[in-house]
């Protein structure tokens, strides 16, 4: 009995493997062999930074070899790997794309983490000037924008904003006319990023409408407090909608309870984790 029992695990770990190499030989390809594609670590120079808040900012990637750089699908992030000078050892995190692709360069918006203690990598990237370089793995991640003409509701909780940047982008430069709802919780106005974007757009695009709350409160947001979906339920479109959402986890478990409660089905709510993948 406990041979076969053996025996069936040994199977079902080589048949997991099996899946596994697979997926990652067929990314491996996706990766080299499409326009722009790459393989493992590639350079990169900052071509450009924009400070967009008190504790984010951007950065323009360029590619030193002066080739263009493969498409990401909306919600990516690359990996980028630095060695810092106070650090021993070379590290590597992950970074949304926050802006469309444009088969130059990437943009990566940092949050510079302070508490408890500095972090290594998002405090070393701000500390870099325009032409400091860097290495990127290629694009990859499944938190994707779907193709489908429903209305899209992003909600998002501080540095979450970044996998959305690319995706609001990407909904308003293709000239579709689907209601899009963009709801972000932040601390203050001073931590508000991406704020006059937001401004312009929903100024220039009827079908964008924006709300926000700041937990301090202040006359530049909609709501004072955490993020409460009640007050949006006439507006949100329940049934039809597909939810995207991206912040801390807490935040999300507390904002997915309560599209739950609002009705939305949960195949609709789709969510990227900072970190290690739990379930919310
Ligand atoms: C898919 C994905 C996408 C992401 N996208 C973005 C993005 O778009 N923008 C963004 O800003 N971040 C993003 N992140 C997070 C990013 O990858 C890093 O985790 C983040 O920048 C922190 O890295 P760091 O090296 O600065 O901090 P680290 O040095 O790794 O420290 C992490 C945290 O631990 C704390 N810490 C450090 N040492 C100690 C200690 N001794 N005791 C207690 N606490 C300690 C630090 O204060 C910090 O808050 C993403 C992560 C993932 C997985």
């Amino acid at each position: 009995m406990a041979s076969r029992f053996k025996y069936a695990l040994r199977e079902a770990y080589g048949l997991l493997a099996d899946i596994y190499i697979t997926e990652e030989a067929a990314l491996y390809a996706n990766n080299k062999n499409n326009h722009g594609g790459w393989v493992s670590a590639r350079k990169f120079e900052i071509t450009h930074k924009h400070v967009e808040s008190e504790l984010v900012t951007s950065f323009i990637l360029t590619p030193v070899d002066g080739k263009a750089v493969i498409a990401h699908k909306l919600g990516q992030y690359i990996g980028i790997k630095v060695k810092p000078q106070s650090a021993e050892y070379e590290a590597i995190r992950q970074y949304s794309l926050s802006q469309k692709s444009n088969a130059k360069n990437y943009r990566i918006s940092v949050k510079k983490e302070c508490q408890p203690k500095p972090g290594v990598v998002s405090n070393y990237l701000h500390s870099l000037g325009q032409g400091a370089r860097v290495e990127l793995y290629p694009p990859a991640g499944d938190f994707i924008l779907k193709n489908e003409a429903t209305p899209m509701v992003f909600i998002s909780a501080g540095v979450g904003q970044t996998p959305m940047m690319a995706m609001l982008q990407t909904l308003l430069s293709d000239n579709s006319h689907q209601a899009i709802s963009y709801l972000h919780a932040c601390e203050n106005s001073r931590e508000f990023s991406f704020k006059e974007y937001l401004a312009q757009q929903t100024a220039m695009h009827p079908q964008l409408k924006t709300f926000t709350w700041f937990n301090q409160g202040g006359e530049e947001c909609d709501f004072t407090g955490l993020m409460d979906l009640s007050v949006l339920e006439v507006s949100l479109p329940i049934s039809e909608g597909v939810f995207y959402l991206c912040g801390p986890a807490s935040f999300m478990a507390y904002v997915k309870g309560q599209l739950l409660d609002l009705g939305v089905q949960s195949s609709n709510i789709h969510y990227e984790i900072f970190g290690p993948h739990q379930a919310l």
